[in-house]
């Protein structure tokens, strides 16, 4: 399938996912490294698929790779990353237990030449989104975790739909019908941390969503 040539409402990661819902996640990687199911690969450096235990009790849903990510080729590498492991650690939700992934497994940015040509981040169209979702779906079907995170209103609405109001719906225990009904908390995405006037608010705030998801798992 040609990306290139397909139209909008044709982008989907479909044809590129391998063995249905039960493909393992080491071959779901592979696969995802040759995905061409909708334009954003082409300037990208890389696929950046989830990473983290394979049978982990918790999966954390972001948004999108960032500038760090889609030079690593890992998730959640660069400084937002880096608030979600310290709120996760002060929530009480184990490390080991974890995987962390994106609703969106390829950087999309704008180049703004007045600042030294830096990448910058442009959030996922729904198009995108929905073209992206397979590789979710064959993630959470491998992994079948006991609760599903949503880092900020772009995974809650990949995951939920797009009448998704994170300020409205985080911090509680929500049923996920997209992904066979899998319980599910949505919170703030960790950039929002480092973008708050106030970064300690936001910050206890992210720590008081996490700790709903450590007491649900007990
Ligand atoms: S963003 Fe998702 S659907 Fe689009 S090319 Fe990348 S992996 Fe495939």
């Amino acid at each position: 399938m040609s990306a290139r040539t397909a139209p909008e409402d044709a982008y989907t990661a479909e044809p590129f996912v391998p063995g249905g819902p039960g493909a393992g996640l080491d071959a779901l990687r592979e696969a995802a490294a040759g995905c061409r199911g909708c334009p954003l690969h082409r300037e990208a450096t890389q696929t950046v698929f989830g990473a983290g235990a394979p049978d982990a009790r918790v999966l954390l849903v972001g948004e999108q790779p960032g500038d760090q990510e889609d030079r690593q080729g890992k998730p959640f590498v660069g400084p937002a990353g880096r608030v979600l492991t310290r709120a996760l650690d002060e929530a009480g939700v184990e490390p080991d237990e974890t995987y962390i992934t994106n609703a969106v497994k390829h950087f999309t940015f704008t180049v703004v030449p007045e600042r030294g040509k830096r990448r910058i981040h442009k959030p996922p169209s729904l198009r995108e989104m929905t073209a992206c979702r397979p590789w979710l779906v064959a993630e959470v079907a491998a992994i079948d975790p006991e609760m599903i995170v949503a880092l900020g209103a772009t995974a809650g609405k990949a995951l939920l739909g797009s009448s998704f109001r994170v300020t409205e719906q985080r911090g509680t225990l929500l049923p996920c019908p997209a992904l066979d009904d899998h319980e599910m908390v949505a919170t703030i995405h960790p950039s929002a941390v480092l973008r708050a006037d106030d970064r300690e608010a936001v910050y206890r705030g992210l720590v008081s969503d996490l700790r709903v998801v450590a007491e649900a798992l007990g």
